[in-house]
């Protein structure tokens, strides 16, 4: 009846019939609405809030966006519900604006449906920032899947998470995949310690994670091309340096295993966020650890060798990369297998061939802040005044919002808008690709003198109303990133 009745103007990919029940997403005048058609009566209805009307025994009912309605249409359709990936070959999309997941749906059936994606993927620090909830990015997530017919699954990744409060509060909101950060417990201190202070450090552990008790002393391992010999120095670094960070993770682990109850999940650990790269001998520490502690995890980042600064690709030599990065693949292996998983991982062209080509496709790819910048380069294409007041306030912002992203742009080298022919160059010059980009949340939440946002509501309804323009860029854009990867998985 949805597709039969001439008053709905419906996104034809969302149409879907499931237990005799049809279910589409439509343009309406009071903006976009599910509808849901059954015959009436059908206690399917009843589970959605909305408006209803009947004709000839069938009663179509149209449906705010609202998170009543995402939970409840997750629920009657389950290829909504986020679910674990397991060691398919992945790729995270973040999305910090809420509209992108029709674009990112896109991008993944044009590389052949062979990557296993996230949508749903924010940390508690960018939910903060762009005053979002778990549930917000959750629902967000659901109605761009259901826009576009995506029924292959997809997790959803509650990202960076540093308390067992921001795990409670991600597990209440149906996420599936969970990176554990212990970034915090890293101790740097190691890297230039000395011998005897090292193991001064180390006298300090916890008994559970002093060196003796890791079973590594004077280990050798001979992984693939590697050879590690666990050394008294070698260790003792690895445990002043990753120990706490290890217990941590097996704390949140265990609260996680706890809570989850039945709820299916997987786990991701990450250490992407430290001052130094992480060495093969200590990936092998941390591996072989959380082994012993009981915590089984899906992926690991590691902190690669060379630079991962947001929205430019690697900085660095690429055959250090490589080198480094074999090394790390052979470990996942070995202990495993797990997945090695690539933070920060938007606009690396330069290193996915050989990140997907050195897993063998056992690797995780998480991007974020790229998807912001393809909504700006929409805005730049239709509302150019509103780019370049963007643009300026964030040359405004940048001294203030680089301290917590790493960013090496000056101000000084971006270009002034009105240095540029077209203004959409500025979203590929480095130094200007790089303000932009960490501006996002004093774009997305400021608010000007009178208290009203300064720009989220234009920016919103710009998308709204360009909204194929915008998936499409958005396509565009993660072809290139997915295409490598989706080469090795054939
Ligand atoms: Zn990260």
């Amino acid at each position: 009846m949805i597709v039969t009745n001439n008053n709905l103007n419906v996104l034809p990919r969302s149409l879907t019939t499931q237990s005799d029940v049809e279910y589409a997403l439509a343009h309406t005048d009071a903006g976009l609405r599910l509808a849901v058609c059954a015959s009436t009566g059908s206690a399917s209805l009843r589970a959605f809030e909305g408006e209803s009307s009947e004709l000839g025994g069938q009663t179509l009912k149209l449906c705010p966006l609202s998170p009543a309605n995402a939970a409840a249409l997750r629920s009657m359709l389950p290829w909504l519900q986020p679910r674990p990936l397991g060691l398919k070959t992945s790729a995270g999309m973040g999305d910090r604006i809420g509209l992108a997941t029709p674009g990112h749906v896109r991008a993944v059936r044009a590389t052949g449906s062979v990557i296993a994606p996230i949508f749903a993927q924010q940390s508690i620090r960018e939910m903060v920032r762009t005053e979002r909830t778990p549930q917000q990015v959750m629902d967000d997530a659901t109605w761009g899947i259901f826009q576009e017919g995506w029924q292959s699954g997809a997790g959803a990744d509650a990202d960076h998470l540093k308390t067992p409060a921001d795990i409670d509060a991600c597990l209440a909101a149906g996420y599936s995949f969970f990176t554990i950060d212990p970034g915090e417990y890293v101790d740097n201190r190691a890297e230039t310690a000395d011998f005897d202070t090292l193991r001064e450090l180390a006298e300090l552990l916890p008994g559970q994670i002093q060196p003796r008790a890791s079973g590594l002393s004077n280990g050798s391992f001979n992984i693939e091309d590697l050879q590690i010999q666990f050394d008294e120095f070698t260790l003792t670094k690895a445990a002043v340096k990753y120990g706490r960070a290890i217990e941590h993770v097996a704390a949140m682990y265990h609260h996680l295993a706890g809570a989850a109850g039945q709820h299916p999940f997987e786990l991701e650990v990450s250490v992407d966020e430290t001052e130094q790269p992480t060495s093969h001998a200590e990936h092998i520490y941390i591996a072989s650890e959380l082994k012993r502690l009981g915590v089984q995890w899906v992926s690991l980042a590691p902190r690669y060798v060379g630079s991962f600064e947001k929205g430019v690709d690697y900085i660095g030599s690429i055959p250090a990369f490589q080198r480094d990065f074999a090394g790390h693949a052979a470990i996942a292996r070995h202990f495993g297998p797990y997945k090695l998983s690539l933070h920060s991982g938007s606009d690396k062209f330069s290193i996915y061939p050989i990140a997907a080509r050195l897993t063998h496709g056992l690797v995780h790819l998480k991007t974020a802040g790229t998807s912001y910048l393809e909504a700006l380069r929409t805005i730049a294409a239709v509302d150019v005044d509103l780019f370049r007041e963007i643009y300026l306030f964030a040359r405004e912002r940048f001294e203030t919002d680089k301290f917590s992203y790493h960013v090496s742009a000056q101000l000084e080298r971006a270009p002034l808008a009105e240095e540029v022919p077209d203004c959409t160059a500025l979203l590929d010059q480095f130094d200007a690709r790089q303000i932009l980009h960490i501006a996002f949340g004093s774009v997305l939440t400021g608010r000007a003198t009178d208290g009203n946002y300064r720009f989220h509501d234009r920016f919103i309804s710009m998308l709204h109303e360009h909204s194929e323009l915008y998936a499409g860029n958005l396509e565009k854009h993660f072809i290139r990133h997915l295409k490598p990867f989706a080469e090795v998985r054939d």
